[in-house]
């Protein structure tokens, strides 16, 4: 242990990276709560369901780090430094994400960060919305009968696009973290790529929230179903034969479902 990690632990301080699920607060899991309960100050994210504070101390120190609510997205490094000055004076740390921290989540960015200053850390693991939210609607993201694989994709990158035509190609569910905006691009890739317009797709915005909406359309309609029904951030798109099992009936999206 080096002297830096020896003289936190000494003082108790210590980082939770928490996932706290794709919003339905009953879908956290009881290390996060735990987690939750022990913490002295929470650094949450905008995806993050503030609900879940009702797990942790009434006096605890809650720091909003995310992009929405009027202010501007909290730099990456801010956020790690924070965690390290906070963790170094002692404090038990809540670092609550949406999903799973790991997932699109800069979890493993943070990880580093602490690892790098000698501060102890325990990863929790979160339900990743890519396949929580079409569960939320009776999609399977693998079925036997229709996909034996899934990929979790993210359609906004910062430095390299995804390879849209391999992926076509994959015989995979193409579950689409992030992907609203470059929608027009992605659904043209995948069909130029040879996948049919007409495979099933669907976009589930706010899944397994109370003000969950969704979409069920095909790869070829899907902009155009998705801008009709105004759904927009946060929304996953699914891509494949599995999204015909979808429930039409389920009260989150009812209001959403094409007919
Ligand atoms: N770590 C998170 C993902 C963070 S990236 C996880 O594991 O789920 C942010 C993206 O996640 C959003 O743009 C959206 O694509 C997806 N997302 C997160 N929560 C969602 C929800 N409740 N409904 C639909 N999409 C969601």
């Amino acid at each position: 242990m080096n002297s830096t990690l020896k003289s936190s632990a000494m003082r108790g301080g210590k980082v939770w990276l928490i996932g706290a699920g794709p919003g339905d607060t009953e879908l956290l899991t009881l290390k996060a709560v735990r987690a939750l309960a022990e913490a002295d100050v929470v650094l949450i994210d905008d995806l993050a369901n503030r609900d879940v504070l009702v797990h942790a101390k009434p006096d605890v120190r809650v720091i909003e780090v995310g992009k929405r609510g009027g202010c501007k997205s909290t730099p990456q490094a801010f956020i790690e430094k924070l965690m390290v000055r906070l963790a170094k004076a002692g404090a038990t740390v809540a670092r609550v994400k949406g999903g799973d921290p790991f997932v699109f989540g800069r979890g493993g960015e943070e990880m580093l960060a602490l690892r790098a200053a000698g501060i102890g850390y325990e990863i929790v693991p979160g339900i990743t919305s890519g396949m929580a939210v079409p569960a939320s609607i009776g999609i399977p993201v693998t079925h036997r009968d229709f996909s034996r694989g899934v990929t979790f994709v993210t359609g906004h990158s910062a430095a390299a696009e995804p390879k849209w035509a391999a992926l076509a190609q994959s015989g995979t569910t193409l579950v689409i973290y992030m992907g609203v905006a470059n929608l027009p691009r992605i659904q043209a890739a995948l069909i130029a790529a040879g996948m049919p317009s007409d495979l099933p797709a669907c976009a589930i915005q706010n899944g397994t929230r109370s003000d969950a909406r969704c979409i069920i359309s095909t790869l070829g309609s899907l902009h155009d179903d998705v801008a009709a029904a105004s759904i927009g951030s946060p929304a996953i798109m699914v891509i494949g034969e599995v999204v015909s099992l979808a429930n039409a009936q389920v009260l989150a999206c009812q209001t959403q479902v094409a007919a």
